[in-house]
């Protein structure tokens, strides 16, 4: 089977979660498969090489599981971007609008250098909201972004769309 097959029998939808009428894509059973995971693993991996990418940057909480053995597979440092006040260091921060209300991420602008090409990962592209935030505060850090790679892309909610002026050319990977 091709790994887009492989992948995507690995993930489950969950009817009704978080709330009523959202179906959620759940990647636990992905991770628990070995193959799968790997296959993961080494796709992204290939992406950051192609990219020229220097760092990975991994979006809390799945973009931590996905990001990390990609780093390590791509022979590249990690970092990641975390919810606000959960990173004890000097921290740069970006807040961005949800649906209701507003959410804040954070990173430690020191651990990214000016000539840093960064690959932004995580698990599933829904609106965008947490991607766009994510490209301004990589760029506020002072560094580049080399591209955006997910596992999944729910297209049917226009995130592509929405990121292209931040991405500003650089590649968005939905696996
Ligand atoms: P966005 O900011 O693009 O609307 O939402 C993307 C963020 O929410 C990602 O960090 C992603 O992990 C999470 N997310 C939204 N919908 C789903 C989903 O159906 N499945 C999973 N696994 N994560 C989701």
């Amino acid at each position: 089977t091709d790994i887009r097959t492989l992948l995507l029998s690995r993930i489950r939808d969950v009817a009704d979660y978080p709330e009523p009428g959202v179906t959620f894509k759940d990647i636990t059973p992905l991770l628990a498969d070995p193959a799968a995971f790997s296959a993961l693993t080494d796709a992204l991996a290939s992406i950051a090489e192609r990219t020229g990418a220097t760092k990975i940057v991994g979006l809390e909480a799945r973009g931590f599981i996905l990001g990390a053995p990609v780093a390590v597979r791509a022979g590249l440092g990690f970092i990641p971007v975390r919810k606000a006040g959960k990173l004890p260091g000097a921290t740069l921060g970006q807040a961005y609008d949800l649906e209701y209300g507003s959410a804040e991420i954070e990173v430690h602008a020191e651990d990214l250098a000016a000539d840093d090409r960064v690959l932004i990962v995580d698990d599933v592209l829904a609106t965008g909201g947490t991607a766009e935030a994510s490209i301004q505060l990589i760029r506020r850090a002072g560094a580049e972004v080399a591209g955006l790679a997910v596992l999944m892309e729910l297209d049917f909610l226009g995130g592509r769309a929405r990121l292209e002026p931040a991405l500003a050319g650089a590649p968005l990977e939905a696996l």
